[in-house]
Protein backbone atom coordinates (compact mmCIF):
# COMPACT_ATOMS: atom_id res chain seq x y z
CA UNK A 1 0.00 0.00 0.00
CA UNK A 2 0.65 3.70 -0.45
CA UNK A 3 0.93 5.68 2.71
CA UNK A 4 1.01 9.30 2.90
CA UNK A 5 2.56 12.06 5.14
CA UNK A 6 0.48 15.08 3.79
CA UNK A 7 2.02 18.73 4.92
CA UNK A 8 -0.41 19.84 7.70
CA UNK A 9 -2.48 22.72 6.34
CA UNK A 10 -3.91 23.92 9.74
CA UNK A 11 -2.62 27.63 10.73
CA UNK A 12 0.00 27.12 13.27
CA UNK A 13 -0.03 23.29 13.27
CA UNK A 14 3.81 22.48 12.97
CA UNK A 15 3.75 19.05 13.74
CA UNK A 16 4.19 15.93 11.08
CA UNK A 17 2.71 12.93 11.43
CA UNK A 18 5.66 10.82 10.93
CA UNK A 19 9.73 11.43 11.97
CA UNK A 20 11.88 10.17 9.20
CA UNK A 21 12.83 7.14 11.70
CA UNK A 22 9.04 6.10 12.02
CA UNK A 23 8.76 6.50 8.58
CA UNK A 24 11.86 4.00 7.72
CA UNK A 25 9.99 1.42 9.83
CA UNK A 26 6.74 1.95 8.08
CA UNK A 27 9.15 1.19 4.64
CA UNK A 28 10.79 -1.76 6.30
CA UNK A 29 7.54 -3.47 6.51
CA UNK A 30 6.68 -3.12 3.07
CA UNK A 31 4.77 -0.60 2.53
CA UNK A 32 5.50 2.71 -0.30
CA UNK A 33 5.80 5.98 2.19
CA UNK A 34 5.33 9.46 0.54
CA UNK A 35 6.36 12.29 1.75
CA UNK A 36 4.54 15.61 0.19
CA UNK A 37 6.90 17.93 0.08
CA UNK A 38 8.43 19.98 2.79
CA UNK A 39 6.40 18.31 5.24
CA UNK A 40 8.36 17.98 8.49
CA UNK A 41 10.35 21.03 7.81
CA UNK A 42 8.22 22.94 10.34
CA UNK A 43 9.58 20.29 12.31
CA UNK A 44 12.91 21.00 11.53
CA UNK A 45 13.32 17.43 9.74
CA UNK A 46 14.23 18.31 6.35
CA UNK A 47 13.20 16.14 3.34
CA UNK A 48 16.30 14.93 2.49
CA UNK A 49 16.09 13.47 6.10
CA UNK A 50 13.28 11.05 4.84
CA UNK A 51 15.77 8.45 3.35
CA UNK A 52 13.03 5.41 2.86
CA UNK A 53 10.06 7.63 1.12
CA UNK A 54 9.98 9.31 -2.03
CA UNK A 55 9.09 13.32 -1.65
CA UNK A 56 6.10 13.94 -4.01
CA UNK A 57 4.05 16.90 -4.78
CA UNK A 58 0.43 17.24 -2.90
CA UNK A 59 -1.52 15.88 -6.08
CA UNK A 60 -0.08 12.69 -5.44
CA UNK A 61 0.04 12.67 -2.07
CA UNK A 62 -3.94 13.08 -1.90
CA UNK A 63 -4.78 11.46 -5.27
CA UNK A 64 -2.90 8.24 -5.01
CA UNK A 65 -3.03 7.41 -0.96
CA UNK A 66 -3.98 4.08 0.50
CA UNK A 67 -3.41 4.98 4.02
CA UNK A 68 -2.88 8.78 4.84
CA UNK A 69 -1.10 9.50 8.48
CA UNK A 70 -1.44 13.41 9.96
CA UNK A 71 -2.22 15.55 12.71
CA UNK A 72 -4.54 18.50 12.17
CA UNK A 73 -7.88 17.16 10.99
CA UNK A 74 -8.31 17.39 7.07
CA UNK A 75 -10.37 19.82 5.42
CA UNK A 76 -13.35 19.02 3.30
CA UNK A 77 -11.52 19.89 0.75
CA UNK A 78 -8.41 17.43 1.41
CA UNK A 79 -10.92 14.96 2.14
CA UNK A 80 -12.34 15.15 -1.68
CA UNK A 81 -9.15 14.76 -3.35
CA UNK A 82 -8.55 11.04 -1.28
CA UNK A 83 -9.28 7.98 -3.37
CA UNK A 84 -12.77 7.02 -2.24
CA UNK A 85 -12.41 4.20 -0.01
CA UNK A 86 -9.05 5.49 1.10
CA UNK A 87 -8.14 5.22 5.08
CA UNK A 88 -7.10 8.42 6.86
CA UNK A 89 -5.63 8.32 10.15
CA UNK A 90 -5.64 11.52 12.30
CA UNK A 91 -6.75 13.60 15.44
CA UNK A 92 -10.44 14.52 13.85
CA UNK A 93 -12.46 16.37 17.12
CA UNK A 94 -15.51 14.90 15.54
CA UNK A 95 -17.63 17.49 17.07
CA UNK A 96 -15.85 20.09 16.04
CA UNK A 97 -16.18 19.08 12.74
CA UNK A 98 -18.70 17.60 11.21
CA UNK A 99 -18.87 18.56 7.93
CA UNK A 100 -15.24 16.50 7.72
CA UNK A 101 -17.44 13.34 9.00
CA UNK A 102 -19.61 14.17 6.75
CA UNK A 103 -17.43 14.28 3.68
CA UNK A 104 -15.74 11.21 4.74
CA UNK A 105 -19.05 9.73 5.03
CA UNK A 106 -19.76 10.59 1.27
CA UNK A 107 -16.35 9.11 0.13
CA UNK A 108 -16.40 6.34 1.91
CA UNK A 109 -13.40 6.85 4.11
CA UNK A 110 -12.25 4.45 6.41
CA UNK A 111 -10.99 6.90 9.61
CA UNK A 112 -9.64 5.81 12.71
CA UNK A 113 -9.27 9.23 15.28
CA UNK A 114 -6.50 9.03 17.57
CA UNK A 115 -8.14 10.89 20.25
CA UNK A 116 -10.46 7.30 20.24
CA UNK A 117 -8.23 5.15 21.23
CA UNK A 118 -9.59 3.55 24.22
CA UNK A 119 -7.08 4.37 27.63
CA UNK A 120 -6.50 1.41 28.89
CA UNK A 121 -2.87 -0.24 29.73
CA UNK A 122 -2.19 -2.42 26.53
CA UNK A 123 -2.98 0.34 24.09
CA UNK A 124 -0.56 3.31 26.28
CA UNK A 125 1.79 3.20 23.83
CA UNK A 126 -0.69 4.23 21.18
CA UNK A 127 -2.04 6.95 23.52
CA UNK A 128 -1.74 10.48 21.51
CA UNK A 129 -3.99 12.39 24.21
CA UNK A 130 -1.08 11.29 27.20
CA UNK A 131 2.22 11.99 24.80
CA UNK A 132 1.13 15.14 23.84
CA UNK A 133 -0.31 16.33 27.31
CA UNK A 134 3.15 15.81 28.02
CA UNK A 135 4.49 18.59 26.15
CA UNK A 136 1.70 20.92 27.02
CA UNK A 137 2.35 20.46 30.87
CA UNK A 138 6.36 20.66 29.64
CA UNK A 139 6.22 23.87 27.82
CA UNK A 140 3.27 25.39 30.25
CA UNK A 141 6.19 25.58 33.17
CA UNK A 142 8.50 26.79 30.64
CA UNK A 143 6.03 29.35 29.80
CA UNK A 144 5.43 30.35 33.37
CA UNK A 145 8.63 30.90 34.18
CA UNK A 146 9.39 33.22 30.97
CA UNK A 147 6.46 35.41 31.58
CA UNK A 148 7.09 35.86 35.41
CA UNK A 149 8.94 38.64 36.97
CA UNK A 150 10.38 36.36 39.26
CA UNK A 151 13.42 33.52 39.57
CA UNK A 152 11.99 30.09 40.02
CA UNK A 153 14.96 28.83 41.87
CA UNK A 154 16.29 30.18 45.48
CA UNK A 155 19.32 31.84 44.75
CA UNK A 156 21.90 33.09 47.43
CA UNK A 157 24.30 35.81 45.84
CA UNK A 158 26.39 38.47 46.96
CA UNK A 159 23.42 40.81 46.11
CA UNK A 160 20.86 38.52 48.49
CA UNK A 161 19.23 35.74 48.32
CA UNK A 162 16.41 35.71 46.46
CA UNK A 163 13.32 32.77 47.30
CA UNK A 164 11.94 30.32 45.53
CA UNK A 165 9.12 31.19 43.38
CA UNK A 166 5.60 29.63 44.42
CA UNK A 167 3.85 27.48 41.52
CA UNK A 168 0.17 25.96 41.97
CA UNK A 169 -0.60 23.47 39.58
CA UNK A 170 -4.34 22.74 39.17
CA UNK A 171 -5.34 19.48 37.60
CA UNK A 172 -2.74 16.53 38.30
CA UNK A 173 -3.49 14.51 35.45
CA UNK A 174 -1.02 13.88 32.64
CA UNK A 175 -0.45 17.51 31.66
CA UNK A 176 -0.33 18.82 35.51
CA UNK A 177 2.67 16.31 36.27
CA UNK A 178 4.35 17.17 33.94
CA UNK A 179 4.15 20.58 34.99
CA UNK A 180 4.95 20.05 38.13
CA UNK A 181 8.05 17.92 37.16
CA UNK A 182 9.58 20.74 35.22
CA UNK A 183 8.87 23.71 37.51
CA UNK A 184 10.65 21.46 40.39
CA UNK A 185 13.20 20.87 38.24
CA UNK A 186 13.69 24.63 37.92
CA UNK A 187 13.67 24.95 41.53
CA UNK A 188 10.62 26.45 41.78
CA UNK A 189 8.64 25.59 45.44
CA UNK A 190 5.39 23.44 43.47
CA UNK A 191 2.02 23.04 45.18
CA UNK A 192 -0.76 21.03 43.47
CA UNK A 193 -4.22 20.40 43.40
CA UNK A 194 -6.86 17.59 41.66
CA UNK A 195 -10.46 16.59 42.60
CA UNK A 196 -9.35 13.13 42.16
CA UNK A 197 -7.79 11.87 45.63
CA UNK A 198 -5.35 9.16 43.85
CA UNK A 199 -2.78 11.69 42.15
CA UNK A 200 -1.97 13.00 46.03
CA UNK A 201 0.62 10.13 45.90
CA UNK A 202 1.82 10.83 42.16
CA UNK A 203 2.20 14.58 43.30
CA UNK A 204 4.11 14.31 46.58
CA UNK A 205 6.30 11.87 44.38
CA UNK A 206 7.37 14.58 42.55
CA UNK A 207 8.56 16.43 45.62
CA UNK A 208 5.46 19.05 45.34
CA UNK A 209 2.86 19.63 48.44
CA UNK A 210 -0.65 18.48 47.88
CA UNK A 211 -3.25 20.78 48.84
CA UNK A 212 -5.91 19.07 50.31
CA UNK A 213 -9.64 21.42 49.63
CA UNK A 214 -11.73 18.47 51.36
CA UNK A 215 -13.33 17.89 47.76
CA UNK A 216 -13.07 14.75 45.93
CA UNK A 217 -15.07 13.79 42.23
CA UNK A 218 -13.52 10.48 41.72
CA UNK A 219 -15.49 10.12 37.71
CA UNK A 220 -15.70 7.02 35.63
CA UNK A 221 -12.56 5.28 33.88
CA UNK A 222 -10.14 7.14 36.36
CA UNK A 223 -11.32 10.71 34.79
CA UNK A 224 -12.77 13.30 37.12
CA UNK A 225 -16.91 13.97 37.10
CA UNK A 226 -18.28 17.56 37.12
CA UNK A 227 -18.64 19.23 40.47
CA UNK A 228 -22.13 20.01 42.22
CA UNK A 229 -22.81 23.36 43.02
CA UNK A 230 -21.98 23.08 46.58
CA UNK A 231 -18.59 21.45 46.15
CA UNK A 232 -17.81 24.13 43.57
CA UNK A 233 -18.15 26.77 46.32
CA UNK A 234 -15.96 24.83 49.27
CA UNK A 235 -13.29 24.21 46.53
CA UNK A 236 -13.56 27.75 45.56
CA UNK A 237 -13.23 29.41 49.05
CA UNK A 238 -10.17 27.15 50.07
CA UNK A 239 -8.49 27.55 46.52
CA UNK A 240 -8.80 31.04 47.02
CA UNK A 241 -6.94 31.37 49.97
CA UNK A 242 -3.57 29.30 48.25
CA UNK A 243 -4.32 30.90 45.00
CA UNK A 244 -3.61 34.61 46.60
CA UNK A 245 0.04 33.59 47.38
CA UNK A 246 0.96 31.91 44.01
CA UNK A 247 4.04 33.55 41.80
CA UNK A 248 2.57 31.72 38.59
CA UNK A 249 -0.49 29.23 38.56
CA UNK A 250 -0.88 26.71 36.33
CA UNK A 251 -4.04 25.69 35.22
CA UNK A 252 -4.74 21.84 33.25
CA UNK A 253 -8.44 21.07 34.46
CA UNK A 254 -10.40 18.83 31.95
CA UNK A 255 -13.43 16.51 32.11
CA UNK A 256 -14.16 14.48 28.81
CA UNK A 257 -16.43 15.72 26.69
CA UNK A 258 -16.93 18.73 28.68
CA UNK A 259 -15.61 22.47 28.48
CA UNK A 260 -13.48 22.69 30.65
CA UNK A 261 -14.50 23.52 34.04
CA UNK A 262 -14.15 27.38 35.58
CA UNK A 263 -12.41 27.22 38.66
CA UNK A 264 -10.52 30.46 38.98
CA UNK A 265 -13.21 33.45 38.83
CA UNK A 266 -12.29 37.09 37.87
CA UNK A 267 -12.29 37.31 41.84
CA UNK A 268 -9.37 35.09 42.43
CA UNK A 269 -7.59 36.86 39.86
CA UNK A 270 -7.73 40.00 41.44
CA UNK A 271 -6.53 39.03 44.60
CA UNK A 272 -3.13 37.47 43.11
CA UNK A 273 0.01 39.20 43.87
CA UNK A 274 1.00 42.31 41.08
CA UNK A 275 3.05 40.26 38.58
CA UNK A 276 1.80 36.88 38.79
CA UNK A 277 1.33 34.72 36.08
CA UNK A 278 -1.49 32.49 35.08
CA UNK A 279 -0.91 30.02 32.50
CA UNK A 280 -4.43 28.34 31.54
CA UNK A 281 -3.34 24.94 29.79
CA UNK A 282 -7.60 24.38 29.47
CA UNK A 283 -7.30 27.18 26.99
CA UNK A 284 -8.85 24.46 23.86
CA UNK A 285 -11.78 23.53 25.75
CA UNK A 286 -12.79 27.52 27.02
CA UNK A 287 -9.77 27.72 29.73
CA UNK A 288 -10.28 27.17 33.61
CA UNK A 289 -9.93 30.78 34.47
CA UNK A 290 -13.23 33.28 34.01
CA UNK A 291 -10.63 35.96 32.25
CA UNK A 292 -8.25 33.60 30.06
CA UNK A 293 -9.07 34.31 26.22
CA UNK A 294 -7.86 31.25 24.29
CA UNK A 295 -5.11 32.10 22.01
CA UNK A 296 -4.23 35.39 23.39
CA UNK A 297 -2.19 36.92 26.57
CA UNK A 298 -3.00 40.05 28.76
CA UNK A 299 -3.10 41.96 31.60
CA UNK A 300 -5.65 42.37 34.37
CA UNK A 301 -4.67 44.32 36.76
CA UNK A 302 -1.38 43.57 37.01
CA UNK A 303 -1.88 39.66 36.98
CA UNK A 304 -0.64 37.80 33.23
CA UNK A 305 -3.13 35.88 32.13
CA UNK A 306 -2.00 33.49 29.30
CA UNK A 307 -4.00 31.15 27.42
CA UNK A 308 -1.98 29.42 24.45
CA UNK A 309 -3.49 26.98 21.85
CA UNK A 310 -1.64 24.12 20.54
CA UNK A 311 0.99 24.10 22.95
CA UNK A 312 2.46 20.77 21.30
CA UNK A 313 3.34 22.67 18.09
CA UNK A 314 5.60 24.83 19.80
CA UNK A 315 7.71 21.96 20.66
CA UNK A 316 7.41 20.46 17.01
CA UNK A 317 10.10 17.85 16.63
CA UNK A 318 9.87 16.33 19.78
CA UNK A 319 6.17 16.07 19.76
CA UNK A 320 6.20 15.03 16.52
CA UNK A 321 8.65 11.84 17.43
CA UNK A 322 6.29 11.12 20.16
CA UNK A 323 2.80 11.20 17.74
CA UNK A 324 4.51 9.28 15.56
CA UNK A 325 5.74 6.42 17.82
CA UNK A 326 1.91 6.13 18.61
CA UNK A 327 0.64 5.77 15.52
CA UNK A 328 3.63 3.25 14.35
CA UNK A 329 2.68 1.23 17.87
CA UNK A 330 -1.71 1.97 16.68
CA UNK A 331 -0.93 0.83 13.42
CA UNK A 332 1.70 -2.25 13.32
CA UNK A 333 -0.71 -4.69 14.11
CA UNK A 334 -3.08 -3.90 11.20
CA UNK A 335 -0.02 -4.39 8.74
CA UNK A 336 0.15 -7.86 7.16
CA UNK A 337 2.88 -10.00 5.70
CA UNK A 338 3.60 -7.27 2.51
CA UNK A 339 2.75 -4.27 3.89
CA UNK A 340 -1.32 -4.67 3.21
CA UNK A 341 -3.68 -3.03 4.93
CA UNK A 342 -5.62 -5.85 7.47
CA UNK A 343 -7.75 -4.63 10.33
CA UNK A 344 -8.82 -6.83 12.93
CA UNK A 345 -12.04 -5.84 13.28
CA UNK A 346 -12.68 -7.93 16.81
CA UNK A 347 -9.79 -5.96 18.09
CA UNK A 348 -11.20 -3.57 20.73
CA UNK A 349 -8.64 -1.00 20.02
CA UNK A 350 -9.14 -1.04 16.61
CA UNK A 351 -12.95 -1.33 16.62
CA UNK A 352 -12.94 2.10 19.06
CA UNK A 353 -11.14 4.32 17.18
CA UNK A 354 -13.11 4.04 14.32
CA UNK A 355 -15.12 7.40 13.05
CA UNK A 356 -16.26 6.45 9.78
CA UNK A 357 -16.53 2.70 7.52
CA UNK A 358 -17.98 2.16 4.34
CA UNK A 359 -20.81 5.49 4.41
CA UNK A 360 -21.67 4.74 7.68
CA UNK A 361 -20.26 6.86 10.90
CA UNK A 362 -19.19 3.96 12.72
CA UNK A 363 -18.37 6.25 16.25
CA UNK A 364 -21.78 6.45 18.45
CA UNK A 365 -22.00 9.53 20.57
CA UNK A 366 -20.74 11.16 17.07
CA UNK A 367 -23.52 9.78 15.02
CA UNK A 368 -25.91 11.21 17.49
CA UNK A 369 -24.43 14.46 17.46
CA UNK A 370 -24.93 14.86 13.79
CA UNK A 371 -28.24 13.61 13.66
P1 LIG B 1 -7.80 15.27 31.66
O1 LIG B 1 -6.98 16.01 30.67
O2 LIG B 1 -9.17 14.85 31.30
O3 LIG B 1 -7.92 16.19 32.99
C1 LIG B 1 -6.80 16.77 33.61
C2 LIG B 1 -6.97 16.71 35.11
O4 LIG B 1 -7.95 17.67 35.55
C3 LIG B 1 -7.43 15.36 35.64
O5 LIG B 1 -6.45 14.84 36.51
C4 LIG B 1 -8.75 15.70 36.36
O6 LIG B 1 -8.95 14.89 37.50
C5 LIG B 1 -8.55 17.15 36.71
N1 LIG B 1 -9.77 17.91 37.06
C6 LIG B 1 -11.00 17.87 36.48
N2 LIG B 1 -11.86 18.71 37.09
C7 LIG B 1 -11.16 19.33 38.09
C8 LIG B 1 -11.50 20.30 39.08
N3 LIG B 1 -12.72 20.80 39.18
N4 LIG B 1 -10.53 20.69 39.92
C9 LIG B 1 -9.28 20.17 39.83
N5 LIG B 1 -8.90 19.25 38.94
C10 LIG B 1 -9.82 18.82 38.07
O7 LIG B 1 -7.04 13.99 32.22
P2 LIG B 1 -5.77 13.21 31.66
O8 LIG B 1 -4.56 13.92 32.11
O9 LIG B 1 -5.91 12.97 30.21
O10 LIG B 1 -5.89 11.81 32.42
C11 LIG B 1 -6.55 11.63 33.62
C12 LIG B 1 -6.38 10.21 34.15
O11 LIG B 1 -6.45 9.20 33.16
C13 LIG B 1 -5.09 9.99 34.86
O12 LIG B 1 -5.33 9.22 35.99
C14 LIG B 1 -4.27 9.21 33.93
O13 LIG B 1 -3.27 8.45 34.56
C15 LIG B 1 -5.32 8.34 33.31
N6 LIG B 1 -4.83 7.86 32.03
C16 LIG B 1 -4.78 6.52 31.77
C17 LIG B 1 -4.25 6.07 30.56
C18 LIG B 1 -4.15 4.61 30.20
O14 LIG B 1 -4.25 3.76 31.05
N7 LIG B 1 -3.94 4.29 28.92
C19 LIG B 1 -3.83 6.97 29.62
C20 LIG B 1 -3.90 8.32 29.92
C21 LIG B 1 -4.41 8.76 31.12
Amino acid sequence: IKLSVPRESASGERRVALDPSVAAKFSDMGITVQLEKGAGSEAHFPDAAYEKASVVDTETAYGQSDLMVRVAPPTVEEINQLPEGSTVVSLFHAHRNPDVVKAMQERKILSFAMELIPRISRAQSMDVLSSQAAVVGYKGAIMGSDLSCRFFPMLTTAAGTIRPAKVIVIGAGVAGLQAIATAKRLGAMVEAYDVRSATKEQVESLGAKFLDLGVSAEGEGGYARELTAEEKKQQQDALGEYIAKADVLITTAAIPGRDAPKLIPKIMVEGMKPGAVIIDLAAEGGGNCELSKPGETHDHKGVIIHAPLNVPSQVPLHASEMYAKNLLNFLTPMIAEGGEFQPDWDDEVIAKSVLTRDGEIVHEATREALK
